[in-house]
C-alpha cells in the first residue's frame, strides 16, 4: 500500500471508528444473523489478486458488521463487559503499527519498561503488597495455567518439569481445590497442566455463593488421609455466576497451614479493589502467591489485557524459562525478560494502551466511572426487590444482579422451580431477540438465573432504566402479571 493510500484510509477508518462509538446505540445489541449467513456472502476461495481497499471496506461494513454482537453498546449487560475506551483504543492502534515483538527486553525495551510501570501502577492502585510484581498476559486463564505450573513445580519441588508427571509425582497425585462456584478455565487448566480434571476437587459454598473455608480444610485433610498430594487452592473473588467473594484471609491461612500455592481469580472484580470502600475483597491478599484480574474485563482497556501478579516471581521464572543460545543477550542479568514470564515468547505491546488509560482517565477518573456503575447496579436491585413479581437469586456486591421473574398471582398454585425455569428462559430469549438489550443467564442452587451486568463504558442510567423495563414489560411477563407501564406490550 502506497503510503498516501494509506493516509487516505486511515483517516477514513479512523472516522468510522468515531462514528461507530457516537452510533453503537442504533445497532441491535445482539447480532441478529443465523448460523451460516456471515460465510455465504463471502467467497469459498481467497482472491488471487489484490483487491481495492474501498471493496473491502464495504464488505466490512455491509457483510462484517451485521454479525457483530456489540460488546460496545450501552445495553449490553451480558456476562462480564469486555469494555474499552477512546484512550485504549488509540494506543491499540499506535501499538498495531509498531508491530513489536516484546520477547525480551531488547527487543523493545520501552515495552518492557513501560510494562513494568504499568503494572506497579496497578499495584499501587489495588493495594497489593509492595513485593508483588507484575506481568501482562493474554486472559485469566492464560494466567491461572501459569499459576497451576508454578503451584505444581514448587510442590514437587520442580520434578514435573524435569521427568514428566508420571516420575515427578510419585509422592501422590496432585490436588486442586477451587469452590464449587471456581471458572470453568481452572478445570480446563488442571487438564492443560497435567492435573486431570477429576483431581480437581469442588468445594462446598455459603449461602452467598462463597468458598467455605472449613470444607476447603476437610477436603485437604481428606486427600491426605487417602494419599492424595494437596497443591494449589484457586479462590475466587467475583465468581462468574454472581460475583462472589471467597474469603482470602481463612484461605490463605488454610494454604499457609498445608504448604498450598494460593492463586486468586479476580477477573472482573479485581477492578473493583481501586475503590477504597471495596477493597475489602482483597481482604487477606498478603497471604496469596498469585492473583490475576482483567483490565480488559472493568478497566477501559480493550481485549486483552490481563494483568498477572506474584510474589514467588522466582518459581514463576524457575518453571517457565527455557534459554536457549539464540535468545541470550549480554544484558539478561541486569533487565526483565518478559518471555520467562508466561507461556508464549513472543509478547505484543499491551503495557502501551493500558498506559494510554490509566493516564487519560487518572485513577479518580476511572473510580468514578467504577462507581457509577456499581450504583446503578444497586438501583436496579432495588428494582427487583421492590417488585412482587420477581426475585433477588443472590447479594449484589459489586455490578452484578442475579434475580428472575416469580410471577405471585392470586388464583395460581405455587409455580414450580422447573415451569420459573422455562419462562425465565422464554423471559431471556424473548428480550434478547428484540436486540435492545442483551443479557445471559446462570444457574444458582439449581435454579435459572438472569444476569444483569452493568459494566460498559457507554452505559448510563438511562440504559439500566431502559433495561428493566425492557424486561417487565416483556410479553413472557405481560401475560402473566398486570402491573407494568400499561403503554407497552413487549420488549
Ligand atoms: C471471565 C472470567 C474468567 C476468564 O477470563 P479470560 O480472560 O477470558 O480467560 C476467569 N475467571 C473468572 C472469575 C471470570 O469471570
Amino acid at each position: 500500500m502506497e503510503r498516501e493510500t494509506f493516509r487516505r484510509y486511515g483517516h477514513q477508518v479512523v472516522d468510522w471508528v468515531a462514528d461507530y462509538l457516537e452510533d453503537v446505540e442504533r445497532y441491535p445489541v445482539l447480532s441478529p444473523v443465523v448460523p451460516g449467513e456471515v460465510q455465504k456472502q463471502l467467497p469459498r476461495e481467497p482472491p488471487v489478486t489484490g483487491e481495492p481497499m474501498d471493496k473491502i471496506l464495504a464488505d466490512f461494513r455491509d457483510i462484517i458488521v451485521p454479525g457483530v454482537t456489540h460488546w460496545n453498546h450501552p445495553r449490553f449487560f451480558a456476562y462480564f463487559p469486555a469494555n474499552n475506551s477512546g484512550p485504549s483504543i488509540l494506543g491499540e492502534l499506535l501499538s498495531a503499527a509498531l508491530g513489536i515483538n516484546a520477547m525480551v527486553w531488547q527487543t523493545c525495551p520501552a515495552a518492557t519498561e513501560l510494562e513494568e510501570l504499568v503494572m506497579d501502577w496497578l499495584r499501587q492502585m489495588l493495594g497489593l503488597p509492595e513485593r508483588f510484581r507484575g506481568v501482562i498476559q493474554d486472559t485469566a486463564s492464560t494466567g491461572t495455567l501459569c499459576a497451576l505450573v508454578c503451584a505444581r513445580e514448587r510442590v514437587t519441588g520442580f520434578r514435573v518439569n524435569a521427568h514428566g508427571f508420571a516420575a515427578g509425582t510419585e509422592g501422590g497425585t496432585l490436588r486442586v481445590y477451587t469452590s464449587q462456584e471456581g471458572h470453568s478455565s481452572v478445570e480446563k487448566d488442571a487438564k492443560i497442566a497435567g492435573f486431570g480434571a477429576e483431581n480437581v476437587v469442588r468445594v462446598e459454598v455459603d449461602e452467598a455463593y462463597a468458598m467455605d473455608p472449613r470444607d476447603l480444610e476437610q477436603r485437604i485433610v481428606a486427600d491426605q488421609r487417602t494419599g492424595l498430594r494437596p497443591c494449589c487452592i484457586v479462590a475466587t473473588v467475583g465468581t462468574t455466576s454472581s460475583t462472589a467473594i471467597d474469603p482470602l484471609t481463612p484461605i490463605a491461612s488454610v494454604a499457609e497451614r498445608y504448604g498450598l500455592w494460593l492463586h486468586v481469580d479476580a477477573a472482573l472484580a479485581g477492578s473493583a479493589a481501586i475503590l477504597p470502600e471495596k477493597r475489602w475483597i482483597l481482604q487477606g491478599i498478603e497471604g496469596v502467591d498469585s492473583f490475576v484480574f482483567n483490565p480488559h474485563k472493568w478497566l477501559f482497556t480493550n481485549f486483552d489485557c490481563s494483568a498477572y501478579f506474584t510474589r514467588d516471581p522466582e518459581t514463576l521464572i524457575r518453571a517457565l524459562s527455557v534459554l536457549p543460545e539464540y535468545l541470550k543477550t549480554d544484558l539478561d542479568r541486569h533487565v526483565t525478560n518478559y518471555r520467562d514470564w508466561g507461556i508464549q515468547l513472543g509478547r505484543r505491546f499491551r503495557a502501551l494502551k493500558l498506559w494510554f488509560v490509566l493516564r487519560s482517565y487518572g485513577v479518580q477518573g476511572l473510580q468514578q466511572r467504577l462507581r457509577e456503575h456499581i450504583a446503578l447496579a444497586e438501583e436496579f436491585r432495588t428494582w427487583v426487590e421492590a417488585s412482587e413479581h420477581f426475585e433477588l437469586l443472590a447479594p449484589v456486591p459489586l455490578n452484578t444482579i442475579c434475580f428472575r421473574f416469580h410471577p405471585r398471582a392470586e388464583a395460581e398454585d405455587e409455580l414450580s422451580d422447573e415451569k420459573l425455569d422455562q419462562l425465565n428462559k422464554a423471559l431471556l430469549d424473548e428480550v434478547n431477540a428484540s436486540g435492545r438489550i442483551y443479557i445471559t443467564h446462570t444457574r444458582l442452587g439449581g435454579r435459572f438465573t438472569l444476569r444483569f451486568c452493568v459494566g460498559q463504558t457507554q452505559t448510563r442510567r438511562e440504559h439500566v432504566i431502559e433495561g428493566w423495563e425492557c424486561i417487565r414489560n416483556a410479553r413472557v411477563v405481560r401475560a402473566r402479571i398486570e402491573s407494568g407501564d400499561k403503554g407497552h406490550d413487549g420488549c
